[in-house]
């Protein structure tokens, strides 16, 4: 059965102090408020990964980190690899977000490595696609994000696939305050889910969880999730502040 998924995606916002408070804070309203519909993931900085881990635990919440490197270990100064985050109770990362693939030059062959790690160490992952603007004013976004799941994890099995949950965020949307409209984003939902289909099978389409990501706000997610082959989002700063993230997740 496909999951309703709201992730947080924090980026590079939030200290130890505003870290610890806003998990406190969120578990205490979510429980006093019996809000416990979809599952919820939150995905703070690596220093707070751990502390964030602690807090959660015995909850429906869950923590993932926001990038792994593609190594098991060794001479790659500032990095911080799978059995590390296994280590200390990480299971899920997010993979092939665009910002990584932009400023940080990940490759598909790099994003390749980087889920072969990743499901090496059993994590489950979040992973990111989604056009540039040029590629929809060329109508040539269907094409680029069918090229981004070829060139990464259709090389992967049916099993392993079952690991996957999958973001569509157009690039043009994220951060800019442009939402995708519900029939833009259903439309290329629903062709992913055709393309998992086309090479797995009904029962893997069905079942895969498949997350708009993209100036979500508590204005537009409820449309948006209202549409059927959207099954949550992923959020970056509508989630920073917690009485708008939990309006998102209430939608
Ligand atoms: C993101 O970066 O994953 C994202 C969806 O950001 P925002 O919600 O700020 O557009």
């Amino acid at each position: 059965m496909k999951k309703k998924v709201i992730i947080a995606n924090w980026k590079m916002n939030h200290d130890f102090y505003e870290t610890t408070s806003y998990l406190r804070n969120l578990l205490k309203i979510i429980f006093e408020n019996k809000i416990n519909q979809k599952k919820i993931i939150i995905a703070p900085s690596f220093p707070f990964l751990h502390i964030s881990n602690q807090i959660l635990q015995g909850t429906t919440l869950s923590i993932a980190a926001q990038n792994i490197h593609q190594m098991d270990n060794g001479s790659y100064t500032g990095e911080v690899s799978a059995p590390m985050l296994r280590s200390i109770g990480i299971k899920k990362v997010i993979l092939g977000h665009s910002e990584r693939r932009k400023y940080f030059t990940e490759t598909n062959e790099i994003l390749i490595k980087k889920i072969k790690i990743a499901l090496k160490y059993g994590f489950n992952i979040i992973f990111c696609v989604g056009e540039t603007e040029v590629d929809r004013e060329k109508k040539e976004h269907f094409i680029t994000v069918k090229n981004q799941l070829e060139k990464t994890i259709f090389y992967f099995s049916l099993e392993e696939i079952n690991s996957f949950i999958i973001a569509y965020e157009p690039i043009w949307a994220i951060g800019t305050g442009k939402t995708a409209t519900p029939e833009i984003a259903q439309h290329m939902h629903q062709y992913i889910r055709t393309l998992f289909l086309n090479k797995y099978g009904k029962r893997r389409a069905n079942d895969l969880s498949i997350l708009y990501g993209g100036s979500i706000n508590d204005m537009n997610a409820k449309n948006l999730f209202l549409q059927k082959d959207i099954d949550g989002g992923l959020v970056g700063n509508y989630s920073l502040n917690i009485k708008k993230f939990l309006k998102i997740i209430q939608s």
